[in-house]
């Protein structure tokens, strides 16, 4: 017992000892405050404060997500590609429409441009800019125009304004442009061209005294194709009979056969006397009006797929129709435009349709009637494709 009695209190002593040491260390024992960043203040501290832990080993504490974040996996790449639908958002209210051009262009601005001289009057109404390459020539009021001679329509009729001629952009793109390019040989693609003789079976199509068109236009492609066939290209017909081939089959044709071309073979008629000469057609673009209607609706603003043709429908249009006028020497009607026509609206291809004279004119029937002027105008298209 005296030994314990004896030892106890220094047990004690020993015991209490770390806690009155760390009371001491704490100030008194006064409220604390911890800040979130483990920053201590003591209010009405008298003495100077101990020293802090340092910020770098406390700030983790406060920006470090909770302890199971540790166990999810890394977060992504910060290169993360953006959601897809950002890029296509127009980052401002752009315009929808690519009317980046004017619609109406000074001639002598368009002309300037592409090398030709400045607009010279040679008519009344007349105006002509001429280059290297050749010479056009416009009509204020008239959508008929000519490149080199060769007659041509506008989708619009140039305007002017105090003596100053405009040209429409739609034309500078669908009908000029093409045709500065009239002299490069048409694509040839795989080589395929289709031939589409106009009519056949039940359908005569036009007629003169003589003959039908149906058996011309038939009698027209068998000679054009040896004279294709000898210049590389192979060469499919609609029809190689009398025989009645719906529309759309001879669309079907050509892509049947991958064409890289469709003609197709036509004779004119017309009610009204004094009617003659060549008409070519190809289709109308978009946003314009055709030439020919024939009575169908023709709604300017569809886009039809053959219209993904437009640049190679016109200058394949003038090629031939150049080389006709030139070979056949017939009176010139223009490369004309349509939209009704069944054998060019679907078409996936450059695609013409010729119509090659008039068999309501007596004249033009007797010459078409004679196989010496077919043969011309076979080696006329043949010429155009070479
Ligand atoms: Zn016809």
């Amino acid at each position: 017992m005296n030994l314990l009695t004896a030892v106890l209190p220094r047990c004690w002593f020993f015991a209490l000892t770390p806690v009155l040491l760390a009371l001491a260390l704490c100030g008194c024992g006064g409220p604390e405050k911890r800040q979130p960043s483990g920053v201590r203040v003591t209010p009405g501290a008298t003495r100077a404060p101990r020293p802090q832990p340092p910020p770098a080993y406390s700030a983790p504490r406060v920006v470090t997500p909770p302890s199971v974040f540790q166990t999810q996996p890394p977060p992504p790449p910060q290169y993360t590609p953006p959601p897809p639908v950002v890029p296509r958002t127009p980052p401002s209210p752009a315009p929808v429409r690519p009317a980046a051009r004017p619609q109406w262009i000074p001639l002598q601005t368009w002309a300037a441009q592409l090398g030709f001289s400045a607009p010279v009057r040679v008519g009344p109404m007349d105006f002509q800019v001429r280059s290297g390459a050749g010479a056009f020539q416009f009509t204020v009021g008239k959508r008929a125009a000519t490149w080199n001679g060769h007659r041509f329509h506008l989708g619009f009729a140039p305007a002017a304004t105090n003596g100053v001629p405009f040209i429409h952009s739609l034309d500078a793109d669908k009908n000029l442009a093409p045709l500065l390019q009239v002299n490069r040989p048409v694509a040839r693609g795989r080589g395929v061209i289709v031939l589409d003789p106009g009519h056949g079976g039940p359908d005569n199509g036009t007629r003169s005294a003589q003959g039908n068109e149906k058996d011309y236009t038939l009698d027209w492609a068998r000679r054009l194709k040896p004279l294709l066939e000898a210049r590389g290209w192979k060469v499919v017909l609609t029809r190689t009979a009398d025989r009645g081939v719906e529309l759309p089959e001879r669309v079907l044709i050509a892509e049947q056969y991958q064409a890289d071309i469709f003609l197709s073979l036509h004779l004119n008629a017309a009610a009204t006397p004094g009617a003659a000469g060549l008409e070519t057609f190809c289709l109308t673009p978009a946003g314009m009006a055709s030439t020919l209607t024939r009575n169908y609706a023709d709604p300017a603003n569809i886009v039809l797929p053959g219209n993904s043709q437009d640049f190679e429908n016109m200058r394949l249009a003038m090629r031939v129709h150049r080389s006709l006028l030139q070979t056949a020497g017939m009176p010139d009607r223009g490369v004309q435009r349509a939209r009704f026509m069944a054998v060019l609206k679907t078409q996936q291809r450059p695609a013409i349709l010729i119509e090659a004279g008039y068999l309501s004119d007596r004249n033009e029937a007797r010459l078409i009637h004679t196989a010496e002027y077919r043969q011309k105008l076979a080696l006329a298209v043949a010429k155009a494709l070479e």
